[in-house]
């Protein structure tokens, strides 16, 4: 009886803690960060990936979780918490995750079978943690002949809300290596570059191996990820350095063994469409 109320006790400390520390995820002084750009310090330009013409792809095998059919967006909501631009705020957010994992529900556009981003809405995550998994999922980048580099139709898949494969138009749009298309975003850069056009549908399949915690937190085993980009192999077995970050050098911090799969709103109307998964 005394070990049991000494574990809810600890059970209610523990709760105490993540709520306290639930609203204390740091604001980003934007104005200030304009002064020095430290963003810029983490951007690989050279050498760029070459081009490939790519082939085609398929629909999903018989054991898969469909989790956009193109009709609705029932296995979606809007996270209260989406992700951090930094390794602070990833930290804060994951706590603030963890202690209050409200949401809303998703507010993006579905129209002609594909799900939109829609600007402003905020990110988009499923109602189901994954951690080990095989994801199909295909997208356009609208054409907008006005946006160019990172501005150009840019969203990303993020597993587990942390590991960010990016997604942005990189046919004949420059930018930094491993920021473009296929990127694990300020990672690694693909191998090649396998985009369409602006306007065209394209897929990813992606291979992710959730990275392995401790239980004192301490890092067990980091995180792979592999990508076929229209059916080129862009990533190879490459290893996270941990979450996917804008500003500043990535580390691991720990997290449950299973999160949802996010979606970005960059304020471009990225589509995505024949979206599925296999639990590994
Ligand atoms: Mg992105």
């Amino acid at each position: 009886m005394k070990l049991k109320i000494n574990a809810l006790l600890s059970a209610l400390c523990l709760c105490t803690f993540l709520s306290c520390k639930a609203q204390e995820v740091p604001q980003i002084d934007w104005d200030e960060l304009q002064k020095t750009k430290p963003w810029t310090a983490s951007e690989q330009w050279t050498p760029v990936p070459p081009k490939v013409t790519p082939g085609f792809f398929t629909s999903p095998p018989s054991d898969a979780t469909i989790l956009f059919d193109g009709t609705d967006l029932s296995n979606w909501h809007r996270p209260k918490y989406d992700y951090g631009v930094n390794m602070e705020t990833v930290v804060a957010i994951i706590k603030a995750k963890t202690a209050n994992p409200s949401h809303t529900p998703a507010e993006w556009d579905v129209k002609g079978g594909a799900m939109i981003v829609k600007p402003g809405g905020g990110a988009i995550e499923t109602k189901q943690a994954f951690g080990d998994v095989q994801l199909h999922i295909e997208w356009v980048a609208p054409v907008d002949v006005g946006k160019k580099d990172q501005g150009y139709s840019n969203s990303g898949v993020f597993f587990m809300g942390l590991y960010e494969v990016q997604i942005l138009n990189s046919y004949e749009n420059e930018t930094y290596a491993n920021g473009q298309a296929g990127a694990l975003y300020k990672q690694h850069p693909p191998l090649v570059n396998a985009t369409r056009p602006p306007g065209e549908w394209q897929a990813y399949d992606i291979i992710f191996s959730a990275p392995k915690f401790k239980g004192n937190g301490d890092l067990e085993k980091p995180g792979y990820v592999t990508v076929l980009h229209n059916g080129v192999l862009i990533q190879n077995h490459v290893e996270l350095k941990g979450p996917c970050i804008y500003i500043g050098e990535p580390s691991y911090t720990p997290h449950p063994a299973k999160m949802p799969l996010l979606l970005q709103d960059h304020s471009d109307k990225v589509r995505y469409r024949n979206i599925w998964i296999r639990e590994l």
